[in-house]
């Protein structure tokens, strides 16, 4: 038996990983991809020492430092037994006093023609930090949520034009936020609207909505959020927040033993370092539980 398993092998699962080695813990991770979503990021700008890397360079710079294994099988179960839990994969079962999960979350697609094909050539998940790069040009935000706002106002600071698209004839937002946009003169709100193709040559140059508009812009941010990995939890009776798992901030679910970390919390911020942050709080909290099991 293991003192400890990792589920998920992305940012928070490689640093909880990082941890447990050196809390000289006895443990193994499970993921299917090595790095995770980290390997969909086309350049990562805000991860501390590294001014500019592709996600997929981080992701190998966080293996190299593991310097572990990663058990490469997808889990099927987790069920609590007499002492610990038992972890169902699809190549064999292993068992373990502690659980971190670390699953991630999937990105969501809006799923309009040519969307994969023009990714990272002016489509893109995640807007960036470095908003210089879009001074004077024109950009599509979709999304209605905080995140969504947030970005808008910030890259309005820069770009020439930014229209905000919207599914519903409503924000999700923070009303505040909503208000600061609506003043903002160079944001245009789209209402009821949704993209059903993107046009280019080597790059995005066009959106076409379903209202007949068509848009002419130099990016398209998708912020629309993700769906969390969350489908093995209820096994274990984890108690959600919107469909994230809930943690305290020892990052500590309501089943004692069992921790979580990363995306597939209750933390609203969705990134690489608070990833790797909550990964080492969790090792942390799985080591202080694995020794008052055991003394
Ligand atoms: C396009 C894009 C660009 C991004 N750019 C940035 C950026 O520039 N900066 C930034 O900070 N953040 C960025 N992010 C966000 C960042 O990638 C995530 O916040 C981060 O990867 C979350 O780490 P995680 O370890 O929680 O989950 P993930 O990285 O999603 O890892 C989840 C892990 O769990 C595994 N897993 C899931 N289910 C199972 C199962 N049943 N069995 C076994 N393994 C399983 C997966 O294979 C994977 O190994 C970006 C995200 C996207 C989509």
């Amino acid at each position: 038996m293991y003192q400890l398993i990792i589920i998920g092998a992305g940012p928070a699962g490689q640093t909880a990983g990082i941890f447990a080695q050196r809390y000289g813990i006895n443990f193994l991770i499970i993921g299917q991809i090595t790095g995770g979503t980290t390997n969909e990021a086309h350049s990562v700008e805000n991860y501390p020492g590294f001014k500019s890397i592709t996600g997929p360079d981080l992701a190998q710079e966080f293996q190299k430092h593991l310097d572990t294994e990663i058990k490469q099988a997808q889990v099927e179960k987790i069920s609590k037994q007499e002492k610990g839990f038992k972890v169902l994969t699809n190549q064999g079962e292993y068992q373990a006093q502690t659980i971190i999960l670390s699953m991630g979350m999937k990105i969501r697609k809006l799923n309009f023609k040519n969307e994969e094909m023009f990714l990272n050539k002016g489509v893109s998940y995640s807007t960036s930090n470095n908003i210089n790069r879009f001074k004077d040009k024109t950009l599509a935000v979709v999304g209605g949520g905080d995140s969504a706002l947030t970005n808008t106002l910030k890259l309005s600071a820069q770009a020439k034009k930014i229209y905000i698209i919207l599914r519903r004839d409503e924000f999700r937002g923070a009303p505040a936020l909503v208000r600061k946009a609506e003043k903002q003169a160079n944001i245009e709100i789209v209402y009821k609207a949704q993209i059903i193709e993107a046009q280019g040559k080597d790059k995005l140059e066009k959106i076409i909505l379903n209202t007949d508009q068509q848009l002419e812009i130099d990016q398209l941010f998708i912020d629309v959020g993700g769906v969390p990995n969350v489908h093995l939890c209820a096994e274990l009776n984890i108690e959600m927040e919107n469909n994230f798992v809930k943690t305290d901030k020892h990052q500590l679910t309501n089943v004692p033993g069992v921790f979580a970390a990363g995306d597939i919390t209750n933390n609203p911020l969705k990134l690489i370092v608070t990833a790797a942050a909550e990964g080492t709080i969790a090792a942390t909290s799985a080591f202080k539980y694995i020794k008052s099991i055991n003394s």
